[in-house]
């Protein structure tokens, strides 16, 4: 059994070391081959120096690089593509994932769970601001996408070698991982945890990248915005017509005067409307070509099952 754990980081120096041996305590528990995959995303700090020589003294120890900052979502996509474990998990450095919680995590996973996420039941040590953007950013981000992502679980989680497997097959840029986790269907479950402080340094999530990474997850995982236009043209043209329909009806049927403008007015929006139509349809195509080049698999595999006929019975094969 392997268990390989995957931790993108950036400036986390003082993290690294209590993190390892806290990981270590948690593999002997668990009496499993573990494996550590750091992925430096280009810090400025001696980080990089911490990870050779834990990995010096460590071979379960593996480093990843990064020749500049090419942020979270990128290094942890070279972590997962490096992971050769039965399980992997993917955590922060900065221990607000406290890695103990894996041990529960590993339990649901010999249950038969494929993805098991941890769930913040309390997050301490955090702004009410930070709280309430959060929250934000998981309700705005369900109710857009397409597929089912889970509330208020960040990236700390852990993933059968399948799921991960179905990850590796989409090579989309701009990607958002939860999401891809979410989108491969396993079945999943969660643990709850309390989320610590952070133990040293500080966050590198400031508004400004939660927003992109909220772009990234809406515009990821659904066209949705696309057919915004559509859905206004359509209202704006049927609008329009109302208006000139009752405008026709009031001219006939009484002797009021009506003002050359009201037609006028009408007129445009209906040539509004019927524009903003136009270009919701042009969104149509361009929804399909986005997902046609996104180049993700159009189905995962859990299993193939089979009749053995050597032993009369059904087997289960795992589809690698
Ligand atoms: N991180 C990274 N690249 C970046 C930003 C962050 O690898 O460009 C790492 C960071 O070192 C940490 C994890 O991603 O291990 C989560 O970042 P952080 O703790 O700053 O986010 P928060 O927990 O505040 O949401
Ligand atoms: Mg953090």
């Amino acid at each position: 059994m392997r268990l390989s754990v995957v931790v993108p980081l950036l400036n986390e120096e003082s993290n690294l070391r209590p993190l390892h041996s806290r990981l270590s305590a948690v593999f002997d528990r668990l009496k499993v081959e573990g494996q550590i995959i750091f992925v430096d995303d280009g810090s400025t700090d001696s980080s990089a120096k911490v990870i050779a020589e834990l990995a010096h003294a460590d071979p379960r120890v593996k480093g990843i690089v990064f020749s500049r900052n090419f942020g979270h979502e990128a290094a942890s996509t070279a972590g997962l593509d490096a992971a050769d474990g039965d399980a992997i998990v993917l955590m922060d450095a900065d221990l607000q994932d406290p890695p103990e919680v894996i041990e529960q995590m590993f339990a649901r996973w010999r249950e038969g769970y494929e993805i098991i996420y941890a769930r913040r039941s309390k997050r301490k040590g955090e702004s009410a601001y930070k709280r309430c953007t959060s929250w934000l950013f998981y309700r705005i981000l369900s109710a857009l996408s397409e597929v089912q992502i889970p509330l208020d679980v960040g990236d700390f989680r852990l993933i059968d070698r399948r799921v991960l497997d179905a990850v590796k097959r989409c090579r989309e840029h701009d990607r958002f991982m939860r999401g891809l986790i979410a989108w491969t269907g396993f079945r999943s479950t969660a643990v709850e945890y309390e989320r610590p402080e952070r133990v040293s340094g500080e966050t590198k999530y400031n508004t400004l990248k939660l927003l992109w990474l909220s772009l990234d997850a809406a515009v990821g995982f659904s066209i949705l915005p696309l057919r915004l236009a559509s859905a206004l043209g359509f209202l704006v043209t049927l609008g329009s017509l109302v208006m000139v329909m009752i405008l026709v009806a009031q001219k006939l049927m009484s002797q009021l005067e009506i003002p050359g403008y009201a037609l006028q007015t009408a007129g445009l929006f209906f040539l509004g409307g019927v524009q903003m139509l136009l270009l919701g349809i042009l969104g149509e195509y361009i929804g399909r070509i986005y997902r046609q080049i996104q180049a993700r698999p159009l189905y995962v595999v859990r299993e193939i099952i089979s009749a053995d006929q050597s032993k009369h019975a059904a087997t289960v094969e795992r589809v690698l």
